[in-house]
């Protein structure tokens, strides 16, 4: 055991935003410049305290390092560029207090483009990624890490700073841009464990027992280097800062996946603690039977990631009770804690007033799996008996959660139990491509991806909507003239394909959560997607069917209005699933063929409506992607299986359309094939183009939309810089196939920089035809 061990009682890290967004609120009202620097970080001390205050509350123990320090102005990765001080050179003119170049950095200003930001993991929260190069000078900045330190030790309480360690961080850098051909961020590792080396000895000048450094690198095959060499850095990392002196007793944890064929070595480290997700992993088996996990963790602690941090669900106690007991009995060191920060899961389930009461009862938000963790280390000192109570109550909720109504629906389960792979298959593509001629879609045919810009007003119809001031009829008044106003639009600009631009749609995904069947949506449920902002994911709770048309309504309408060719808009069953929290009690692929079937039958009815071009978006096929090489191909093969079971029912004349919101997809290009969509539009703005290369040397044969208008910025492009795109793709994939499209939907847009574009983009298209 180390020397001054951890509590058994620990979590990775906390949502930061605060139970009410109070963080979020105080951020953007400075940003609109309401209050001064001052102000905020008087706001976020008040928040830090009361989180420290809430967790030890809630059951982790004040001393010894249980509660971690996780806050965040904006981002942990960029909260490592600045104790690195890795300030990318092209900031170098930027000046200020930390805070004010954080948020430089992550927002950019009138000179700088902002860091790129890009999904941490395979989860659905972004990080800022840092620039690196041969010049990048680092120079320990322990401040914020300090300072925290010392609020926690006034408020009585010995804290754990936490930080993301040296190997993750250099392997989520990129090269800046002025970097040299071939230069890789990691090959600067022994320098910038030499800064690390620096914090920790500031570290344990300012008092701290404990320190916390993650590296989920070490569950990921999705990095640019094989997971056994990210393996062999860590051990070169950490042969390193474990020897500083002094410093902190260290924990590394490895989040978000399998670590189990690291974790020997991991244990051999000489460092004092190692955590393990031990829901997404699992232990080596064979060396823990035979007493070699436990003689590598000799005098090194293990926090075994038993509670879920991905997840809503209550934990069953039992079994994860009986997993760390034989961990004990094995020999190990064992601290319970999560798998991973509960920065991922929303505060606390008790805010939930709307929920149904027996939902609410199989739920576990941040707060309540804090207790789960301490109620697992009460049982670890004191012996079952002590925790008896506790783990017989969870026990009852699971069965009743088990037998409830709508879990389990027999006709849903029946009729995903007779689908052939009959159902998953269309006609030929070729039989498709001349039944569709009838649809008289022109080459380079135009359109969009779906939303239109959603207005302060749209926003403040639905607000209005919801509290009941205005009626349905009113509301859907309201929509209708927005829809109408939206398809006059799209005839003047010149526009091919139209769109009814989903202003009726809060969210792409709550929307349809709200009227499927088996899905429950919170009040307060927030989670951190970026910076200050948060997305509240519905709950797929039970067994998910359609009580009646979602969309149908709406795209009809809009059809009636116009002569052109309305595409009907729906959200792809992967992407349902992926900005949900899922229902953990069967395979994530069975949930995903539900949520497939009701959205067969959406497609049927809005065919018979007379919409004969359908458009399912997927944006988040990728993103759900397992780190884990060995589970891709199973991931894949559901995915695409359900993507193809929700329009495999579309008859040959019926054009489907699917939209991926990235370029990067080398990786899965056979299942982008393999989802044998009419037509796909995808990000390429940016990349001017470069994704159409793969997709050309793949010998993809069906329609592509490479994006021609980056929709991230309020920048107009010109004609001739959207005409310059369409001839490139046209260059790398024949012109029959492609369509002109921008870049994503254009919800977050305004309106003035839209009809501009977009007249543009018409333009362009026309330009490339006639020439
Ligand atoms: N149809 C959606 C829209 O246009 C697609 C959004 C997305 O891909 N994220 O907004
Ligand atoms: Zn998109």
């Amino acid at each position: 055991m180390p020397a001054t061990p951890l509590p058994n009682a620990t979590i990775l890290g906390y949502p930061r935003l605060g139970r009410r967004r109070e963080l979020k609120r105080a951020i953007e009202s400075y940003w609109k410049g309401n209050t001064s620097e001052a102000e905020l970080t008087a706001t976020a001390r008040e928040l830090r305290a009361a989180t420290r205050a809430r967790l030890v509350e809630l059951g982790l123990p004040a001393q010894g390092g249980a509660v971690p320090e996780s806050f965040s102005f904006y981002d942990q990765v960029l909260d490592a560029t600045i104790a690195l001080g890795a300030i990318p050179g092209r900031f170098s003119a930027v000046t200020g207090s930390d805070l004010e170049i954080t948020f430089a950095l992550a927002r950019g200003d009138k000179d700088h483009q902002p860091l790129e930001m890009t999904k941490w993991f395979d989860t659905n929260y972004h990080y800022s990624v840092p620039e690196i190069d041969e010049q990048t000078a680092f120079a320990a900045n322990p401040a914020a890490l300090v300072t925290q330190l010392q609020e926690a030790a006034e408020q009585g309480i010995d804290s754990r700073p936490v930080l993301v360690g040296p190997v993750t961080y250099l392997l989520l850098a990129k090269a800046a841009d002025g970097a040299a051909e071939g230069f890789s961020p990691i090959s600067r590792l022994d320098e910038v464990v030499a800064v690390y080396a620096e914090l920790l000895q500031s570290l344990a000048a300012a008092g701290a027992g404990w320190v916390q450094l993650d590296e989920p690198a070490l569950v990921s095959d999705s990095l640019s280097v094989p997971r056994a060499e990210v393996l062999a850095l860590v051990e070169r990392a950490y042969a390193v800062l474990g020897a500083v002196e002094p410093r902190p007793q260290i924990l590394i944890t490895a989040p978000y996946g399998n670590s189990a064929d690291a974790l020997t070595r991991l244990g051999a480290l000489p460092v004092e603690a190692v955590q393990a997700d031990l829901v997404r992993g699992t232990l080596p088996a064979d060396a823990l039977a035979s007493g070699a996990l436990a003689s590598a963790f000799d005098g090194t602690q293990l926090v075994a990631g038993v509670v879920d941090g991905r997840n809503i669900w209550r934990t069953d106690l039992r079994a994860a009770f009986a997993q760390l007991t034989a961990l004990t009995e094995a020999g190990l060191h064992v601290v319970v804690g999560t798998s991973n920060s509960l920065q991922h899961v929303p505060h606390d389930v008790t805010d939930e007033s709307k929920l149904d009461a027996r939902l609410q009862s199989w739920l576990a938000f941040a707060d309540q799996k804090v207790e789960q963790v301490a109620t697992l280390a009460q049982g670890l000192t004191e012996g079952a008996e002590a925790i008896e109570a506790l783990l017989a109550e969870v026990d009852r909720v699971l069965q009743d959660r088990a037998a409830a109504p709508g879990v389990r629906v027999s006709d849903v389960r029946d009729r995903a139990a007779s689908v052939t792979s009959d159902d998953r298959n269309r006609a030929d593509e070729q039989a498709r491509r001349d039944a569709q001629q009838a649809l008289g879609i022109p080459d380079l045919a135009t359109t969009t991806i779906g939303s239109f810009p959603q207005t302060g007003e749209i926003r403040k119809a639905r607000a209005a909507f919801t509290r009941g001031e205005i009626d349905q009829e009113a509301y859907d008044g309201f929509l209708r003239d927005e829809i109408a106003r939206v398809i006059r639009l799209q005839e003047e600009i010149g526009l091919d394909v139209l769109v009814h631009g989903e202003a009726e749609r809060n969210d792409m995904v709550q929307y349809f959560a709200e009227l499927l069947d088996g899905f429950a949506v919170t009040e307060h449920g927030w989670v951190q997607s970026y910076g200050t902002r948060a997305t509240r994911p519905s709950i797929l709770w039970g067994d998910v069917s359609r009580p009646a048309p979602m969309t149908v309504a709406w795209s009809a309408y809009a059809q009636s209005l116009t002569e052109q060719r309305v595409k009907g808009m729906l959200t792809g069953p992967v992407t349902i699933l992926a900005w949900s929290f899922v229902r953990d009690d069967q395979p994530l692929g069975d949930t995903a063929a539900q949520v497939a079937l009701a959205l067969r039958d959406e497609i049927d009815d809005l065919v018979a409506a007379g919409i004969g071009i359908v458009q399912v978006d997927e944006p988040a096929l990728r993103e759900l992607l397992p780190l884990d090489a060995d589970r891709q191909s199973d991931y894949l093969d559901w995915s695409v299986g359900a993507f193809r079971l929700a329009t495999g029912g579309a008859a040959p004349e019926v054009q489907i359309h699917t939209h991926l919101c990235y370029s990067e997809f080398g990786e899965i290009i056979d299942a982008v094939d393999g989802l044998d969509a009419d037509v796909t539009s995808i990000e390429a703005a940016r990349s001017r183009m470069d994704v159409v290369e793969p997709l050309g040397d793949h010998g993809y044969s069906r329609g592509i939309g490479p994006g021609v208008y980056d929709i991230h910025s309020p920048r107009v492009p010109s004609v001739e810089e959207q005409t310059e795109l369409i001839k490139i793709a046209a260059e790398r994939i024949p012109g029959k196939q492609l369509w002109v499209n921008p870049d994503c939907g254009l919800k977050t847009r305004g309106y003035e920089e839209t009809v501009a574009s977009l007249t543009n983009l018409v333009q362009a298209a026309k330009a490339v035809r006639g020439a």
